[in-house]
């Protein structure tokens, strides 16, 4: 047979951690005693009162499909929620209730993206952009973004064909939160040379210190950013795969035909439980974001105190992104297979990641002691 599947699978690149978490399953499946730093899936088991609501939806028989942009129970909850949070008024006709964050990503640049479009990616950046951008038929086009926006960069990087930018604050996998200068400096060349902005806000929960700029609260820019936003890490719904898009005012009719086509729509009962989680959003977001921030301070000091490791306390999230004196890749293969801990390596994320590795603190607090001390006892691989 000379048949083969399409490039646009054969060709595109495996999530590396979403392999990375598979292969911990399997090397604890294989009785290994493995602590996972890779994954960011909090260790929260979804609140008592959001499961029940989603069992009462089913109960009452919400079983059947449902409207594809989402129930209007929950898009008027994410419409209230962008009001308090980002100031920006969303008529509920423009969310779109995603499965998940990530398909809220794929569903803005099926959105935006011709084949041979160029997409400026953050370097380090989440490892589904540049695969999401080259589903779409787009190129990639990555920009560094480790400590700071540098304009000149993006003047350098914009051509004709850009048509657009994906920025993520708080970022995977630093924890950097864009500040309000760098975000009005991207909206203004984003107007200049007439291209849309993606903003990834799932992180946007988590932020410990300082203040938290969202790209839609610049009204100048409202009628080209596309807002991506998730349940999953603010509320421990990682398995719901319950997202949101928020549009430019007008623009969901056209959209919603991919949604028609693909997904149709979420489960009513996922949806339901929504609404509750949202509804719950001042009591449980401060209580995790608490619990977040301790482990953070507490790893951070620890890695920090160890040989060849600099580790600070980031801005917001759940991550750690210490600089490493040895190969990520090397120290990450090294933990797994001498000390059973899971991290992924900065190199993942690309760009300057590496040199750098990402620990995720969403395992219990027992777990990340262990973890802590086992890797105080290794250290980093010696030089060959
Ligand atoms: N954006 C970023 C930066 C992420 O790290 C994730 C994590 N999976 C997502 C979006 C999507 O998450 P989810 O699909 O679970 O909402
Ligand atoms: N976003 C999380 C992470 O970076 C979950 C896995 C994924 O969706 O990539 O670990």
């Amino acid at each position: 047979m000379t048949l083969k599947l399409a490039d646009r699978v054969l060709g595109l690149k495996p999530s590396a951690t979403v392999e990375m978490t598979e292969k911990v399953r399997a090397a604890r499946a294989a009785g290994r005693r493995v602590i996972g730093l890779s994954s960011g899936d909090p260790n929260i088991t979804t609140d008592a009162r959001i499961v029940a609501a989603a069992e009462r939806a089913l109960r009452d028989g919400d079983t059947h499909y449902g409207p594809p942009a989402g129930t209007a129970a929950l898009r008027e909850a994410v419409a209230a929620r962008e009001a308090r949070l980002s100031g920006a008024t969303y008529d509920p006709a423009d969310i779109i209730i995603t499965p998940g964050g990530k398909f809220a990503l794929l569903t803005s640049l099926m959105a935006q993206v011709e084949p041979g479009d160029e997409v400026l990616v953050p370097v380090p950046g989440w490892v589904s952009y540049e695969p999401c951008v080259r589903l779409c038929g787009g190129t990639p086009v990555r920009l560094d973004m480790l400590d700071r926006i540098d304009p000149d960069k993006i003047a350098a990087a914009v051509t004709p064909r850009t048509k657009a930018i994906i920025l993520n604050s708080p970022a995977n996998p630093t924890g950097r939160v864009i500040p309000q200068a760098e975000l009005e400096m991207v909206a203004d060349l984003a107007r200049r040379h007439d291209f849309w902005i993606v903003f990834d806000q799932v992180y946007g929960d988590l932020v410990h210190d300082g203040p938290f700029h969202r790209m839609q609260s610049i009204a100048a820019v409202r009628d080209r950013v596309f807002v991506v936003d998730s349940l999953s890490k603010t509320f421990g719904m990682t398995g719901w795969r319950l997202g949101y898009l928020a549009l430019p005012p007008g623009l969901a009719k056209p959209v919603l035909k991919f949604i028609q086509h693909s997904i149709y729509c979420l489960p009513g009962f996922v949806q339901a439980a929504g609404v509750e989680a949202l509804s719950l959003y001042d009591e449980l977001a401060p209580t995790y974001r608490a619990l977040f921030r301790a482990r953070l301070e507490r790893a951070a000091a620890r890695l920090d105190a160890i040989p060849g490791i600099a580790c600070t306390v980031p801005d917001a999230a759940f991550y750690l992104f210490p600089a490493v004196d040895a190969p990520d890749t090397e120290v990450a293969r090294h933990w797994l297979d001498t000390i059973d801990v899971a991290a992924m390596p900065g190199s993942s994320f690309g760009g300057m990641g590496a040199g750098h590795l990402r620990l995720s603190v969403t395992c219990s607090d027992a777990d990340l002691d262990e973890a802590l001390d086992r890797i105080a006892r290794l250290g980093l691989p010696k030089a060959a």
